[in-house]
């Protein structure tokens, strides 16, 4: 199988309004009254505790149904601050490092400039942190290396209507350069270091929170200086999936 990138964009759904994409909390709540809506805001109010502070992140995470990218069976745990199994021996993230990793990348654009600013997650696994992030950036690109994740999560994300978002099946380490510089980068699998093709692919200015490590991991947040300067920062201790190369 080829390892360049393939674009695979989702189905076409009407476009939505940058306004509609950051629509406040309340239409979520004159939304039919499920089980899930209460879960989903002890989720949130648990996250507000927990430090998490921007605002377009919260409104997103309040917004996408996290249930739904879980196994039915796992339904009932989809609002637990937990990883849980997505199949294909990955996992989906809980949700305050989904948080912890948006929130730092976009940190540096003001909320105005997140509508015209482009992000690129790497591993889709089940599309979930993608939602995410096709709610506070303008345009996101997603890319999974496993077909048979890279499909689920298409089927996942179909009923959300986020146009804005295109999952490319494609090995991340080389990033996706025909859809770079990117304003923001995030890496939701741990290598040993950070692929130069994504510390290139960034914009000057931009951001890049990726796991390193293996049996110790932590969570590394590089920006983008100059055209030849990147600064790094360490920061906590995470555990993350490996990073692999090429496609299966
Ligand atoms: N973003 C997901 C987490 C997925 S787990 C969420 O919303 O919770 C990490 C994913 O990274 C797995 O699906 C794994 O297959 C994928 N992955 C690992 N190495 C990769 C690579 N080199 N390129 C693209 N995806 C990769």
């Amino acid at each position: 199988m080829s390892d360049r990138p393939s674009w695979l964009p989702l189905p076409s759904a009407p476009v939505r309004r940058r306004a509609e994409a950051l629509a406040p909390l309340q239409r979520e709540r004159t939304a039919p009254s499920l089980a899930t809506d209460g879960a989903r805001a002890r989720m949130i109010d648990a996250l507000r505790r927990a430090g998490v502070r921007d605002l377009h992140v919260l409104e997103a995470m309040a917004q996408i149904p996290r249930h739904r990218f879980v196994d039915a069976a796992l339904a009932s745990r989809g609002y637990e601050d937990v990883a849980l199994p997505i199949g294909h021996g990955q996992t989906i993230s809980k949700p305050s490092t989904v948080a912890r990793m948006i929130e730092l990348a976009a940190e540096p654009l003001a909320p105005a400039r997140r509508a015209a600013a482009r992000v690129l997650e790497v591993g889709t696994g089940c599309g979930y942190q993608a939602a995410v992030l096709a709610r506070v950036f303008g345009e996101a690109v997603s890319v999974e290396r496993l077909r048979g994740l890279h499909e689920q999560a298409r089927a996942n994300l179909r009923a959300m209507r986020l146009p804005n978002l295109r999952l490319v099946f494609g090995d991340g380490n080389l990033g996706v350069p025909q859809a770079a510089p990117f304003d923001a980068i995030v890496v939701a699998a741990a290598g040993d270091s950070i692929p130069d093709a994504l510390l290139e692919q960034m914009r000057i200015g931009a951001r890049l929170v990726a796991p390193v490590g293996s049996v110790r991991q932590s969570l590394h947040l590089v920006e983008r200086i100059e055209r030849d300067r990147w600064q790094l920062t360490i920061l906590d201790a995470v555990r993350f999936v490996p990073l692999r190369t090429g496609t299966v």
